[in-house]
């Protein structure tokens, strides 16, 4: 990361009403606007936006956050076009992230700002491109999304004639650093912590995913609702639909077990969670995340989100449908960056200079990692594909 904490003096909150409304709502732990360690560019405060909502705003204005609704989740386009897209996915993480964030008394728009972040570094083709990319960029640093989301941030958006990139607040970045470094997230290690506001978005990211997964795999035929309910979590969720909906068709029921599966882990979370935080009550946000304490779901819901996510691996993410469009994918992926090694001259002229500073393999990548999934088949087959 180009900023380090020390470097920085808070010169971006907005003294004013922002302060006064954070004070009246926010717990003791959020991270206030006011503690904002700024930005690598400083910036003058804004009347009426504070620091977070203007990193929001950043994010939703840029060229990647569009792009997300090109990218696929987990299903492409040649499954229809029912399924989450990369864009509906973070929609639907940012609600439930702020959703948790304002029964925590958190920073919602800092949270709004990191869910809305959290996925823009994905290439096409999703995992299934992130890995062929790694592969090929394995002895030039490898190659990971959440790295790429910073790249995108720092390097290649550009917004403003002074700097490249979008000039968004240390906490932002900061946040995204730690989901690339992910052992940190995940494991209370003693040292410190992510911000309570990343953990949540964390949080938001897995109980959607598992939610939504379930949804896109009956609908486009890859599972029954009928197998799913090898799963308890999913079983559980059918038999409250079906008290509460005695008779109705199948379609209504898949959608209630939907909503049943986000509703039992965000309570699960609040009633988890909420009270220890609650121990925290009169200290700061810096106190609270060098504490071994992490938002999340209790024990015995972390081991049934485990048991389906165990059933999603097997028997949706591993689907022979997904695993052809997989592995077309990557080839496609791969042989594509290995043309532009060879013939750099057809990457757009733009890239030339990035090229200079990042090296060809590099350039390449981020070229590729930045594309749709759209996008990247149109130029596989203009430049690449023989016919
Ligand atoms: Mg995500």
């Amino acid at each position: 990361m180009a900023q380090s904490p020390q470097e920085k003096p808070s010169t971006i909150h907005n003294g004013g009403f922002v302060d006064e409304r954070e004070q009246a709502l926010f717990a003791s732990y959020a991270m206030f606007s006011r503690q904002s360690r700024g930005r690598k560019h400083p910036q003058q405060v804004h009347p009426y936006r504070g620091p977070f909502q203007r990193d929001r705003d950043r994010v939703i204005h840029s060229s990647a956050f569009r792009r997300l609704s090109g990218k696929m989740q987990v299903f492409t386009g040649d499954f229809g076009d029912y399924h989450r897209t990369r864009l509906t996915h973070t929609h639907e993480v940012s609600c439930i992230a702020r959703t948790l964030g304002r029964c925590l008394r958190l920073n919602e728009d800092l949270i709004e700002a990191l869910a809305l972040f959290h996925d823009i570094g994905h290439p096409p083709f999703g995992h299934a491109g992130e890995d062929a990319l790694n592969e090929v960029l394995k002895d030039y640093g490898g190659f990971s999304h959440n790295k790429f989301a910073l790249t995108i941030a720092e390097d290649l958006e550009q917004r403003y004639a002074e700097f490249p990139g979008l000039n968004l607040t240390y906490e932002l970045l900061e946040g995204q650093q730690t989901r690339a470094e992910k052992a940190a997230l995940f494991a209370a290690t003693g040292g410190q912590g992510p911000l309570l506001e990343v953990q949540v978005v964390e949080a938001a990211d897995s109980m959607t995913y598992d939610a939504h997964d379930c949804d896109d795999a009956i609908k486009l035929g890859l599972v029954t609702l009928e197998e799913l309910q090898e799963t308890t979590l999913v079983r559980e969720a059918v038999a409250a639909a079906r008290i509460r909906f005695a008779s109705c068709s199948d379609d209504h029921v898949r959608k209630a077990v939907v909503h049943h599966l986000l509703e039992r882990q965000v309570s699960d979370v609040l009633s988890y969670s909420g009270p220890r935080l609650e121990e925290f009550r009169g200290r700061t946000s810096e106190e609270v995340r060098r504490q071994d304490f992490r938002v999340g779901v209790g024990p015995e819901l972390g081991e049934l989100k485990r048991e389906l996510e165990r059933f999603l691996y097997a028997r949706v993410y591993r689907h022979p449908q997904l695993i052809a469009m997989r592995s077309q994918a990557q080839a496609r992926l791969q042989r594509a960056f290995q043309g532009y090694l060879q013939r750099p001259e057809l990457l757009p002229p733009h890239h030339f200079r990035r090229i200079e500073r990042v090296g060809l393999p590099r350039a390449a990548g981020d070229y590729l990692a930045g594309m749709t999934d759209r996008f990247f088949e149109s130029v596989f087959e203009s430049q690449f594909s023989v016919t």
